[in-house]
């Protein structure tokens, strides 16, 4: 019955936009400018694959190219649809104008199950999708330029790259042409990870903030929260690892395909990795206690709720019931419009998804940014900076020892300030700064207007105004 009144995806977005523009100042003719998806390049294509030519249908949908090139992932999933896509790249637009990465938005999808295929099928599979793509300027590194999404990785990547280098050979950039990279096709450290570390950074920030954290009915900092990770896929794994290992939060709860593991005293997420790894899923693991029904633990009492798997999870059906003070959406889109609402007459605080899970594209930025310029980040600066640092101790040690003055300098500190800052630094304190910033300035909006009721409005609005700015300032 609720099901019926649930809208689609695009719609949901189109729901939380429209909130947003009600509030600001734009004309209704660029309003609707910036809402609607430019276009939609739907494709099928066949492969001889086990003696018979299969047909794949697969989508490549722009929504805005204020900016370019346009920046987006690829998504291999049996539901892919285009209703699906536009709404993905719709939000690609908002979050890149958030995190200000140089872009417009984009999104890609293949309708396929990947476990169905062995990796030589894949690669012939990705092969034929990307050459239907390129030779339509889809992928391309001046206009459009892809990523991972659910059900690809650096493997699809390299394989486009590569197909893209076939293709144009004497393109210079052509490995910019793709993100998400393998490093010895031109990818750069830490993007793997890079939207799991996104989440952690959005936290850490949120947390910094005692009047913003406050409104949850929380206190204090990340140690000793209780989490539920919906999703142990690509970002929710490392959420999770790095949340639990480096900030002292407890996973109490995690869920996956067939079902969920609980353990008060927090999870060993390693345990439940390497189980997940081996197995596929999580029933049987040695940690935890197992729930046949993964997706009530979304519903139980814990501080923090991450959904980091697909969007529609958090709906009409179960948005009363949600419990957890905090949502941090790690995936995109996983609160419907219709549960956004409820969420917050109720009080929840939800980090949105096109602040949480920039992570991902904000490296991807500096992975582009890499292929552009052909040299790896710190290649030129480490060993001057080490030899800087290295002069200041020594004349530390030296002043020391004339004045004796007894002074030493612990192993560690002098270990960590010798070391100058590699390309992993880098992606870091870059990836960190962008994320921090980008919460301050949906704060601002959330604080100054009594008109935002919410993080996920006042984001909308950023986002908005920048892009509206972009076309204004260019012209239509
Ligand atoms: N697919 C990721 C996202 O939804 C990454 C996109 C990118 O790096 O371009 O943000």
């Amino acid at each position: 019955m609720t099901q019926l009144r649930e809208p689609g995806f695009r719609d949901s977005v189109d729901i939380m936009f429209n909130r947003a523009v009600a509030v600001m100042d734009l004309s209704p003719g660029l309003v609707e400018k910036i809402r609607v998806c430019n276009s939609t390049y739907t494709v099928r294509f066949g492969v001889r694959l086990r003696g018979q030519i299969h047909t794949f249908t697969g989508y490549r949908s722009v929504h805005s190219e204020h900016m370019e090139p346009v920046k987006g992932g690829i998504r291999y999933a049996p539901g892919v649809n285009q209703d699906e896509v536009e709404a993905l790249a719709a939000l690609m637009t908002y979050k890149c104008a958030l995190v200000e990465t140089p872009f417009g938005g984009s999104k890609g999808g293949l309708c396929i199950d990947p476990r169905d295929w062995e990796p030589h099928e894949l690669e012939q599979i990705t092969r034929r999708f990307a050459y239907e793509l390129i030779k339509r300027d889809l992928i391309n590194p001046a206009q459009n330029v892809p990523a991972p999404d659910m059900g690809t990785g650096e493997r699809e990547m390299a394989w486009i790259v590569d197909q893209y280098a076939r293709m144009n050979t004497t393109d210079i950039n052509a490995r910019a042409c793709v993100t998400g990279k393998p490093l010895n096709a031109g990818g750069i450290q830490g993007r793997v990870e890079a939207t799991g570390r996104g989440v952690q950074y959005a936290l850490r920030e949120f947390f910094r903030h005692p009047e913003d954290v406050a409104k949850t009915g929380l206190s204090g900092d990340l140690d000793g929260k209780r989490i539920v990770v919906q999703g142990l896929g690509n970002v929710g794994s490392h959420a999770a690892r790095f949340l639990a290992q480096e900030d002292g939060a407890r996973i109490v709860g995690v869920i996956e395909r067939d079902g969920g593991l609980w353990d008060d005293a927090g999870l060993d997420i390693e345990a439940v990795l390497a189980h997940l790894r081996a197995t596929g899923g999580v029933r049987n693991c040695p940690v935890g206690r197992f729930e046949p029904v993964g997706a009530e633990l979304l519903e139980a009492d814990c501080d923090i709720l991450i959904p980091a798997a697909m969007e529609g999870v958090i709906n009409l059906d179960n948005a009363a019931r949600i419990r957890a003070p905090l949502i941090i959406e790690a995936a995109n889109g996983p609160v419907t419009a219709g549960a956004d609402e409820i969420l917050r007459r109720r009080g929840i605080v939800i980090i949105p998804d096109l602040y949480a899970n920039a992570g991902g594209v904000t490296v991807s930025y500096f992975e582009w940014v890499k292929n552009l310029s052909h040299i790896r980040f710190g290649r030129m600066q480490r060993r001057a900076e080490e030899a800087r640092n290295r002069l200041l101790v020594e004349e530390l040690e030296r002043l020391s020892a004339d004045r004796g003055l007894g002074w030493t300098l612990s192993p560690d500190f002098k270990r960590r300030f010798l070391t100058g800052a590699g390309e992993l630094e880098l992606v870091r304190s870059g990836l960190d700064d962008t994320m921090r910033i980008a919460y301050q300035s949906m704060r601002e909006v959330w604080h100054a207007r009594p008109d935002v009721s919410d993080l996920r409005m006042a984001a909308f609005i950023v986002a908005i105004d920048r892009v509206a700015k972009s076309y204004q300032s260019k012209g239509l």
